[in-house]
This record gives structure tokens, sequence and C-alpha cells, in this order.
């Protein structure tokens, strides 16, 4: 017996102890009656046999039934009880950090623990283990990483890898790798968690690994569509008719030749008609002004909230529960409701949200019980559908979309629409109702609409870009990224579609560059069904472009750092050419921002404010992210000063936000440090960060080939991508505040369809900038990104580019020697 072993066993002993005098504490026992009260705790022997006995196994179960706090702690627990806590270490991932923090958490407390002690969490950015840290939870980016660079996963005895029914592009990846560990590590155990009942497809995967179920325990819920909801509520069935139109014209609208303008008018004639008809009465004037602003949504929001009085004046007493698509939905509708008489009134109604980037304490307020007589309501989107559990819910109120980024790969633009939900979401969502009685859900569209829907949703792996997804791939140095990908669980395989090709919906098409041959499909559900080879090829395609990739498809150096870096790759590699360039600090803080969120905030009835406020910051500059440094660079002065408080609330900026950015700008720093990128000399570092084009140059550098080109008119200006032709900016980019901008292009870092297509943070930079910036400069300008270069000049056909560059290529030469 080695040293270490006996300090191993000794600490296991002690485990035991503590264990054991927990439980029998009069708090341990009363929580202990509460975790024997869960349906998982009837299979806990049948499951910790089948953990023992199998290398993989599938457990399914009912959201709420105790898998993700109860599975891992048996495991635990019985390790720890027969004398080997100390040589486990169980890992159980999560797809959301903030389900992560809030398992870990609810764990802890059921052990009698603080947390960071025997159960920990870590997400990117944050965590509490400690070395006496035996469950981990963490989400599925920080497993990922951890396999990167320990590929045996060394001491790690146990996997959970949780939620897998929901399919995200992590949890997809994670299968793949772990997959091919399994031979590799006889002793491993991996168990696959899941909500649905779709096991089958996992134990598939896993050559016919067992499946457990938990069996129900949800009460029955009572499910009533559109139609049953419009009688209860005293909407009249005419007025129904009209909504099922709606219902359709939505639908057509995705088709994308329909003339926007055309059906837009027909939409709102058909929803005054029925207005007209006097079927809504509840329908407010405000509704009816803005109408002519294209918001058939507020019929959804009337709805809701005549289904919401419905239920607090008729039925019993239950906490509602409501799903929406986003947070914008949310604090509109919870606006509306806030002035209405009786949902307004806090004495008689708990009024809450739930969405992802709530504070803890927002959080907390969501599960505790209201005081007699009031009704909590809570509007969420779809984060109480799966992940967290509520358990006072008797109601649930479904609008039966959720905004789901999806991509469109032939013109390389991500999408967030809100689209149909699946079966499988729509039923989750019911079930949530019947948690402690049994519950009544409330869909808010016809029966014949939930037919139509998609069985299960789309995996994230099959509709979002995989440019990081696939260097990551490349730095496992697993061989062709295509074959690779080929053992997904639904692989994107060439010439596959992703889905069912219904005949009647129309089919585009296309020849684009070499990589895109085929494409698209846009169904009735709005979903799009890809030709998924651009998916890879785009993200090939881009590797190669900022040279992370060679011609072979061979990591460069520059790609193997990038693929450490916990960034997005086109950041990754701005945060590099900013130590290079030695304009250090402001490049750092635009990648911190960029890659947490923006910290401006856009309140919907401040909107004009704070855009006001957000220009104060740009000082003539024309860019979105030097806004950005300076508000960093105040906040900071502000804080020394101790008032940062004020300095938020003045800017219209969220100081966690920027706490969040000043945390990541930390760790950035420590990684270059690390690699040798930076010197510990601070003003070395920054040298040139006083040089403004210096700055914009880089950006462009990272940016790149997000570029639009500015079109001025006589009296105003227009954006024009290469890819999508004209593009719109975002209501608070400073560049929309101008009338005109003296730069002939704007660099941004992100785009997004939303009907059109619009670009977030844009920053103004000249010819010469982004001939000589443009592209992978670290080899010099090269020959394929001049190709690349060619087809910008083509398309916007300026002449003064190629003069341009070669003076200024000098003067950079002079730079860099001197
Ligand atoms: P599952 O993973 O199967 O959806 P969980 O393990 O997350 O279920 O939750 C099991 C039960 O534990 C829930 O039904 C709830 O009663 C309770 N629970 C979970 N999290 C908390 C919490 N933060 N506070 C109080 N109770 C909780
Ligand atoms: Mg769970």
């Amino acid at each position: 017996q080695s040293v270490m072993e006996k300090v191993l066993q000794r600490r296991s002993l002690r485990m035991r102890n503590m264990q054991r005098s927990w439980q029998e504490s009069p708090e341990g026992r009363k929580m202990l009656e509460f975790r024997k009260s869960l349906p998982a705790f009837r299979e806990k022997d049948r499951l910790l046999q089948a953990i023992a006995q199998n290398q993989v196994i599938v457990i399914s179960g009912e959201t709420g039934c105790g898998k993700t706090t109860q599975l891992p702690q048996y495991v635990l627990e019985s390790e720890i009880e027969s004398g080997r806590g100390a040589f486990c270490s169980i890992i159980c991932t999560q797809p959301r950090r903030i389900s992560a923090m809030a398992v870990s958490e609810r764990v802890s407390t059921e052990r009698g623990e603080p947390l960071g002690e025997t159960v920990g969490y870590k997400v990117r950015l944050e965590g509490m283990k400690g070395k006496n840290t035996h469950l981990l939870f963490c989400t599925s980016g920080i497993l990922l990483r951890r396999l990167l660079s320990d590929r045996n996963l060394n001491g790690i005895t146990h996997v959970f890898v949780d939620e897998i029914h929901e399919r995200g592009m992590n949890e997809d990846f994670l299968l793949i790798i772990l997959k091919e560990l399994l031979p590799r590590r006889r002793d491993l155990r991996l168990i696959l968690m899941s909500a649905t009942l779709n096991a089958e497809l996992f134990s598939n995967y896993f050559e016919g690994a067992p499946t457990i179920h938990i069996p129900g325990f949800t009460y029955p819920v009572q499910a009533h569509f559109l139609e049953d909801v419009l009688e209860m509520t005293g909407y009249k069935m005419s007025s129904f008719n009209q909504i099922d139109d709606y219902g359709r014209e939505k639908m057509w609208k995705t088709q994308k030749q329909l003339a926007p303008r055309k059906r837009k008018n027909q939409i709102t004639a058909l929803v005054e008609d029925a207005l007209n008809k006097s079927s809504f009465e509840n329908y407010s004037a405000r509704a009816r002004d803005s109408l002519s602003s294209w918001v058939p949504d507020c019929i959804g929001f009337n709805l809701i909230e005549a289904v919401l009085c419905h239920i607090c004046r008729k039925e019993r007493p239950g906490a509602v529960l409501v799903f929406m698509t986003g947070w914008e939905d949310i604090s509109c509708l919870r606006d509306q409701l806030k002035a209405h008489p009786l949902l307004g009134d806090p004495n008689r109604v708990l009024l809450l949200t739930c969405h992802g980037s709530m504070a803890t304490s927002e959080q907390k307020l969501i599960f505790e019980r209201p005081p007699p007589n009031v009704r909590k309501i809570v509007l969420t989107t779809n984060m109480a559908e799966a992940s967290i559990t509520i358990n006072d819910i008797v109601f649930v109120v479904d609008c039966g979309k959720a905004k789901e980024t999806t991509y469109d790969a032939l013109n390389n633009t991500p999408c967030l629409l809100p689209s149909w939900i699946s079966q499988a979401s729509a039923r989750q969502r019911r079930g949530r109702a019947g948690r402690v009685q049994p519950g009544e859900c409330y869909h808010l569209y016809p029966k014949c609409v939930f037919e139509a829907f998609a069985e299960y949703q789309l995996p994230e792996l099959l509709r979002t870009p995989l440019n990081s997804l696939c260097l990551q791939i490349k730095s496992l140095q697993v061989g062709s990224i295509g074959e690779f990908l080929s053992a997904a669980l639904q692989p994107p395989e060439p010439l596959t579609f992703t889905g069912p090709m219904p005949s009647q919906h129309l089919y585009i098409v296309l020849k684009k560059n070499e990589a895109v041959t085929f494409c698209i499909c846009i169904s009735s559900t709005s979903a799009h069904y890809l030709f998924c080879n651009f998916l890879v090829q785009n993200a090939i395609g881009f590797l190669k472009m900022i040279g992370a990739l060679d011609e072979n498809e061979n990591l460069t150096d520059l790609g193997k750092f990038l693929s450490v870096l916990p960034v997005d790759p086109k950041l990754g590699k701005m945060l590099i050419m900013g130590a290079i360039f030695r304009c250090f600090d402001p490049i750092l803080t635009i990648v911190s921002g960029l890659s947490v969120r923006d910290p401006f905030l856009l309140p919907q009835d401040k909107k004009d404010l704070a855009g006001t406020a957000k220009s104060r910051f740009s000082a003539k500059d024309y860019s979105d992210h030097m806004a950005l440094v300076r508000a960093y660079e105040g906040w900071k002065d502000a804080e020394r000063e101790g008032s940062a408080y004020e300095y938020c609330w003045r800017n219209f900026l969220s100081a966690q936000t920027l706490q969040a950015i000043h945390s990541l700008r930390k760790q950035f720093s420590f990684i270059l440090r690390d690699a040798g990128l930076i010197d510990a000399d601070a003003s070395n570092n920054n040298r040139l960060s006083h040089n403004q084009s210096l700055v914009r140059a880089i950006i462009c550098s990272g940016l790149f080939p997000g570029i639009a080109s500015v079109v001025h008119r006589e009296t105003s200006m227009s954006f024009k991508t290469m890819d999508d032709g004209q593009v719109l900016l975002y209501a608070n980019s400073v560049n929309a505040r101008y009338q005109t901008i003296p730069y002939p292009w704007l660099v941004f870092g992100e785009k997004v369809k939303v009907n059109t297509v619009f670009i977030r943070d844009s920053t103004g930079v000249s010819d010469s900038i982004l001939m000589l910036y443009g592209g992978s400069l670290h080899q010099g300008v090269q020959a394929g990104h001049l190709k690349m270069l060619d087809g910008y000049i083509d398309f916007f056909m300026d002449p003064s580019l190629a003069e341009c560059y070669l003076k200024l290529k000098e003067e950079v030469n002079k730079l860099i020697q001197g």
C-alpha cells in the first residue's frame, strides 16, 4: 500500500463518519424524508446495481423525479458508505451554467454541507470546488475543455451527462468523444439522463446500453387547446378563425420569395377585421393603435391576459407558469399585466419572471411559496421547461413557441426567430402543471397545429455554426472533421436532409462558392432543412481563412493556441493580434465584452435615452467597440471613486455584465501571459494603445469577414454585405445615430436574422485597413486572402483600394520593424 492510498483511506473513513452523523441528525433525517418521497428513490438499488454492472446506462424520467439532484448523489453516498469515498470522482454535466450552480447548491444543502466541500460546481468564469470535492456539477462545455487536455479523464470514475434529450451541441459532441474513450477506460461509468422517453436512440448509439425508466410521478394534466381556451375565456369562435388564419399566415411568411410588405398588409387587414367584429372585447385601445406597426403578437398577449384572468377568477389555488419566447416578450407582458386591475394587484398576484440572465436573488423568489390568497404567476422562457423545477405549479399557459437559434448555412447567418416548439416540448411544458396535484394546461394554439409540430426538436449540432466545434475537433487530433462528426448521434452527413422533406414546400437550389452546392427548404413549421455539409464546410472554410487551419486542414500554431482559449476563434485571434501589436488593453476589453454580452442596457420604454447615453461614449469615432472600451474604463474609474452604482445608472450600463467582463479580462490576460504572448509589464503591452487607427485595424483583423459597405445617399445611408445584401444596424449602435459615416466600411462581429438581417456592434474602417488587416495577417497578406478581397472589390467595385493597400503596407512594415 502506498502512502497516498493510506491517506485516501483515512479520508474515506472520515467522509463516512461525517455522512452518517448528518443522516442521523434531526435536519438530516428531515431531508432524507423528503428525498425518499421522490420517485427516483424507489429505483435507487436497481440504479446502483445497473451502474455497477454496466459501463453505460440510459435513464429517463419525468422532470422533477430526482435525476439530477439524486442519482449522482446516490453514487456518491454509496461510495462513501462502502469506504471508498475519497477514491471516487463524479462529474455531472448541465447544458446551462445557471442549472449547474443551482443544482450543486441544492445537493450540498441536502448533504448538510457548505457548497465547495464534497459537492462543487464549475462553469466558465466561476466555480466553487476544493480538494475534497468528489461530486462536481459543471457545464458540458467545461467537461469538453477538460477532455481536450486530458483525453482519458484520468481520475474520474463516473460521468453523468444530463438533459441529453435537449440535444445540445456540446452534449452531442461529448457523446462522440466519450464513446470513443470508453474502450480505453473500462472502469469509467457513463450515465446518460433524459427527461423524455426517447431513451432508445441513445441506447442504440451505445450498442444497446440498458435503459431504466423512473416511472411516473406527475398527476394527470388536462390539456386545453385554443378552441377550448377561447370558449372558456369568452373569446368568440369567430375570432378563433382569424387567429388560426393568422397562424397560417405567419408560417407562409417565412417562405422567402413572398413579398413581405404585401403579406404584412394582408395580415394587418385580417387582424383589424377581427377587431372590427368586436370579437376582441378585451383588446385595449393602446394595442389597437400599435397595430399599424406590425404587432400581431399582441393578440397573444391579450389572450394570455384573458387566460390569466380566467384562472385567477375561476380556478382553484395554485401557481401559474407562462411559457413565452424571450426576455423581450416577457418584460412587455409583465408591464401590460402590471397595469391590469386584478393581475397587477400585488395583494392578489405575485408576478415573477424567470430567464437565463436573472440574478440569484431573483431566482430564489421563484421557488418560494407566496403568502396565502396570493397567486404566484411566473413568466418564463424555455428555462422552466426542463432544467428548473418549480414545485407548486398547477396551471401552465403555453404559447407554443420558443426563440430558437437556427442557422441559415447558405448565407452563413445565424437566425433568431420564434418558431413552433416540438410535440415533445409541448408535452414537457404540459407536464409542469402536475407536480403537486392534477393540473391544467392551456395551449394557445389549435390542436391541429400541435399535431403538425415536429416530434422532436432538431439537434443543435444541425442548426448552429460549427466554427468552435470544428477547431476543438481538430485539436483532439482525431483526423478529418467530417469523419469525426459522422460518428455523431445524428451526423451532419453531406447530402442528407435533417428532417422530413414535405413535398409541398419551397426548395431553393443555389450554387455559391465551391463549398456550397445546394440549399434549403423552408417548411410550414419554419424549420430550416439544410444540406448539412454546409455546416462543416462553412466552418472549415472559416478556420482556414483566419489561419487556424492550413490548406490540408491541419491545425496551425495559431489554431492550436485558439483551441485552448475559451472564446470564439475569431475573437481569440483578435486578442492575439492586440498582444502582438501592443494595444492589448482596449482589445482585451472588446474581446471580453463580445464574449460575455453587451453591457449597454436597452430598456423597452427608454430606448432613446439609452441610445443617447451610449452615444456619449462614442466621441465621433464611429465605433461601438471603442464605446465599450470607454464605458469600461469609466466604470473602473468610477469604482475607484466609489461611484460605480450611479455611473451605471446614469449611463444605462449593467454593473453585473461589466463585472463579468472584468473577470474575463483577467482570465484572458492570465492565459496569454502564460503563453508568453504578453509581458508582465503592462505598459509594454500597451505601447500603441493610444493609436486609434491601429486599434481599429486590430478590430478589423478579428471581425473579418464581417464587413458591410456604407452606401451614402443624399440624406440617408444604407449598408450592404456580400452575403445578405441590404442589412440594418441595431437601434442602439452608435453608428445608427449618425447622418453620415466617414468610413467606407463597417466591420461587425455578429449579425442575426430577425425578419431582416441586423448587424450588432460595428466599427468604421478605411479601405487601407480592410485591405491590410482583413484576413490572415499572421502569414503576411496571402494570395488566398487577396482572392477573398477580390470578391469584395468586384462586389463593391472600389478601384482605389489597391493603391491604399500598398501605401499602408509600407507604413506598417516600418511600424513592425521599429
Ligand atoms: P430532475 O433532474 O429529475 O428533473 P431534480 O433532481 O432537479 O429533478 O429535482 C428533484 C426534486 O428536488 C424536485 O422535484 C424538487 O422537489 C426538489 N428540488 C430541486 N431543486 C430544488 C431547490 N433548489 N430547492 C428546493 N427543492 C428543490
Ligand atoms: Mg434535471
